[in-house]
């Protein structure tokens, strides 16, 4: 029998920030569809509702949580919640994010940068904080961190977002290596334009915005948030075990060249 990337999720139980909307809310539905149990954590206490009723229309398991990745407290208390509710913890996908404003590096202020690193950066190391030791218990996990092109490029206009997003991918690296014997594998996801309600703020939802950004996609149109689902279960499943302390771009081709 062969082994797809769908195999090995029954029975297991999954942890999604941003999980509202755009590419968490897709992967927490992937991560149900292939048959683990999810936790959905997310800023919006309406919106984790709501993912968690198309997880259970999809026939699985869930568990709803309000969580800010940049609060101590909130990311203890939704891992915690996780291993009440579901007894361990075997995937994580920390993927909250905030964008910011496009302005020159000197343009941006003092709070905003601050909260985006809140946000991107803590929020993430937060999130492996809590996660490390439940996995640990279990005997192994995988973990998925969201960077960008952002984080292997430069963008004009993006200096805070940009520090983030790299700055996710030397945690990353330097996480996996940490856990790499433990059986825990961290890696990082990058992904292009992606077709999202942050992406659709970003073009400001008119058409010479979504013009302007298709632009830069060698192949001609923005990323599905499924495309990006598809490739974090890859990062999680048996067939990528080997994967470890990577940062994949997943980006039609926006940063090849
Ligand atoms: P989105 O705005 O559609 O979703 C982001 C989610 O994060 C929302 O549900 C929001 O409520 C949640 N969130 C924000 N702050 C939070 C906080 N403090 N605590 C908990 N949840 C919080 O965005 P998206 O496009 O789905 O982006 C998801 C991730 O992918 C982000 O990290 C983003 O930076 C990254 N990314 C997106 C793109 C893209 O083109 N859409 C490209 C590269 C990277």
């Amino acid at each position: 029998m062969t082994t797809t990337p769908n195999d090995g999720f029954a029975g297991k139980v999954a942890f999604v920030t941003g999980a509202t909307s755009g590419i968490g809310r897709a992967t927490a539905l992937a991560f149900a569809r292939a048959g683990a149990a999810v936790t959905v954590a997310d800023l919006s206490q309406d919106g984790v509702r709501e993912t968690a009723r198309l997880i259970e229309e999809a026939g699985g398991r869930v568990v709803a949580v309000r969580c800010d990745v940049s609060n101590a407290e909130d990311v203890r208390a939704a891992l915690a919640t996780t291993a009440d509710t579901f007894g361990r913890l075997d995937f994580a996908f920390n993927n909250a994010g905030v964008e910011q404003l496009v302005m020159p590096a000197a343009d941006i202020a003092d709070e905003d940068f601050d909260r985006t690193v809140a946000v991107n950066l803590r929020g993430v190391f937060l999130c492996m904080k809590h996660q490390v030791p439940l996995m640990l218990k279990g005997g192994g996990g995988a973990i998925v961190n969201t960077s960008s092109g952002a984080g292997v490029k430069g963008f004009a206009g993006q200096a805070a977002y940009a520090a983030t997003k790299h700055g996710v991918i030397g945690m990353t690296k330097s996480a996996a290596l940490d856990y790499a014997k433990d059986g825990i594998r961290i890696n990082a996801i990058c992904p292009g334009i992606i077709d999202t309600p942050m992406m659709q703020r970003f073009t400001g939802g008119t058409p010479e915005g979504v013009a302007r950004v298709v632009a830069q996609e060698p192949v001609g149109r923005m990323g599905k948030p499924e495309e990006i689902a598809a490739a974090v279960l890859f990062l999680c499943s048996e067939p990528g075990a080997f994967v470890v302390g990577h940062a994949m771009v997943v980006d039609g081709g926006q940063t090849v060249g």
